[in-house]
């Protein structure tokens, strides 16, 4: 395949030289000096002036056109806030410029991908500045990577490989952000034979905390690559992402719906598939759900599986296709057909997270349906009340991926199957905010709890399916935090990404 370059509009530039040394702010790139501490208001006022100075049309404040448009463009509504200007740069050199003014200004700010971390504050900001990536969509295609931009979606990344035949190991849904879901791990339908979105990664462009852009990679700052395999937005803004790509001409998909009388066996054979699955020689994967709608008093458990190639029905989800269901649908297509149905569009609900990983045991996993389902019944008359009970799993053949390529990531997984389980809980109202998140936090301690002290909880949180009040870096290995903390100080010595940027899973001190 010829290499050929394909840039969206405005990202022309999005992608510069891998290395270009000190950005076009004004930061001494040796300068080891904290950042300063002022006020909210006066940092964002000296960032949002002087950005505007030289990127006036591409800064937004509250009144014009555009402002509320980005300022709501989020997955979660609790996530909407009130910037006090929006910064949407169109290349790494402009993003590197406007990380040393934030630095010089003492600026708090925070960034979007595509907006589906789900906590107020996390992508967004009341009174800073927000720097949103929806200007730099670029893409280029080469022989087995591709040059991703973190304007992009993965439904964008997998239309950008439909005409190769290629497919990259990102989210499962059409609309999430590439930027986020890749720093944070990444689970694709693929992790049992390719690891982790995180674990495809073969470059990363950093702009770093003074201004300067570095890239990541095997040889070139490889401390700070492997820190980003997981670590999140503690080192740096991400301006360009090198993913791996894989032949894969055709997918084999299954949907599967049952009612209430299948989930102790569909929960069972969730168990078996995270075992079984450890066998990677097909890859496959799963989006795996139970909701419960307390209201109709309806259970729905419902599975979406993927698997390369053209087998048809897919022959890893055979345990699911055994029990009798309500509607089961098999098809061959393409991972850009597959995701083009399954949007999880912006202001969808008010929605929030709670999550703990286990050693699957379908009978244990089955009891604490059954007290998920009980406690529901607790809240129901919150409005549009939208519970799901969320089984993702990561067999022993996921984690092995990175034990073996030689450079790993920051989780340092135990290689054994386990189930990441998670409470999704949406609803209409703020006023119900407090209620929910509470109900949520109670339920998810509760039932880890008991998880705990049968010997099934494991420490691991991930941070795509953990709530804010979860610590994920307190269920990494010890000695992994405490290199990531080194790292972080050896790039970002000036503090920007700790004490500047807002949201996300920060790494405490
Ligand atoms: C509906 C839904 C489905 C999901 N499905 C999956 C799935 O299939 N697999 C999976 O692994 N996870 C999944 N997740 C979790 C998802 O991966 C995380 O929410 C992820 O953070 C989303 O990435 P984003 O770019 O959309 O998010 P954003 O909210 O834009 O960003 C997430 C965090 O990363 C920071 N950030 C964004 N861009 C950059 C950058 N360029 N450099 C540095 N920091 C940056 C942001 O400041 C923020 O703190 C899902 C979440 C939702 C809501």
């Amino acid at each position: 395949m010829n290499s050929f370059l394909v840039l969206a509009s405005l990202a022309s530039s999005a992608f510069s030289s891998s290395l270009v040394g000190l950005g076009q702010g004004s930061i001494n790139a040796t300068s080891t000096t904290a950042v300063s501490t002022v006020d909210l208001e006066t940092g964002a006022r000296c960032a949002c002036s002087k950005l505007a100075i030289s990127y006036s049309s591409l800064v937004i404040y509250p009144g014009s056109a555009n402002y509320t448009s980005q300022a709501t463009s989020y997955w979660d509504i609790r996530a909407d806030l009130d910037p006090a200007c929006i910064f949407l740069p169109t290349s790494a050199e402009q993003v590197a410029d406007a990380v040393g003014l934030f630095a010089t200004c003492g600026a708090q700010f925070a960034v979007r991908g595509g907006g589906h971390m789900n906590y107020p504050g996390s992508n967004n900001i009341n009174g800073g500045v927000l720097l949103a990536f929806d200007n730099m969509k670029g893409y280029r295609v080469n022989n087995d990577t591709i040059d991703v931009a973190p304007g992009m979606t993965w439904y964008d990344v997998y239309s950008a490989l439909d005409p190769y035949g290629r497919a990259a190991i990102g989210g499962r849904l059409k609309t999430i952000g590439v930027p986020g879901l890749t720093l944070i791990g990444g689970v694709s339908y693929f992790i049992n034979k390719y690891g982790f979105a995180m674990d495809n990664v073969v470059n990363y462009d950093v702009v770093l905390g003074n201004g300067t852009q570095v890239a990541a990679n095997a040889t070139s700052n490889p401390d700070l690559f492997w820190a980003l395999k997981g670590g999140a937005n503690n080192f740096g803004i991400v301006t360009k992402f090198t993913l791996k790509t894989y032949s894969m001409p055709h997918i084999s998909t299954t949907i599967q719906e049952f009612n209430e009388t299948a989930v102790y066996d569909f929960i069972k054979a969730s168990c078996d598939w995270v075992v079984a699955d450890s066998d990677s020689s097909v890859a496959a994967g799963s989006v795996l759900t139970i909701t419960y709608n307390a209201t109709t008093g309806s259970v729905s458990p419902s599975l979406l599986g993927v698997q390369e190639g053209i087998s048809n029905p897919p022959s890893k989800f055979v345990n699911f296709t055994a029990i009798p269901g309500v509607y089961k649908v098999n098809n061959v297509t393409t991972s850009k057909q597959w995701a083009e149905n399954l949007d999880s569009p912006k202001q969808m609900f008010r929605v929030t997270f709670g999550h703990h990983s286990m050693f699957p045991d379908s009978d244990v996993l089955y009891s604490m349906y059954q007290t998920w389902k009980a406690a529901v019944n607790q809240i129901a008359d919150v409005q549009g009340l939208y519970p799901t009970f969320v089984i993702n799993i990561s067999p022993a053949s996921a984690v092995r991926v990175a034990k073996t390529n030689g450079i790993g990531n920051v989780w340092g997984l135990v290689e054994e199957p386990t189930i990441w389980w998670q409470l999704s809980t949406g609803w209409d109202k703020a006023e119900d905010d407090l209620r929910v998140e509470a109900w949520v936090r109670q339920l998810v301690e509760h039932l880890h709890g008991i998880n705990k002290r049968n010997g099934l909880a494991r420490d691991f949180i991930y941070m795509g399916d953990g709530g804010d009040w979860q610590d994920p870096f307190a269920g990494f290995p010890g000695e992994n935090v405490q290199r990531m903390r080194e790292i972080r100080e050896r790039y970002d010595p000036l503090g920007t990404f700790t004490r500047l940027n807002w949201g996300g899973f920060k790494l405490g001190n």
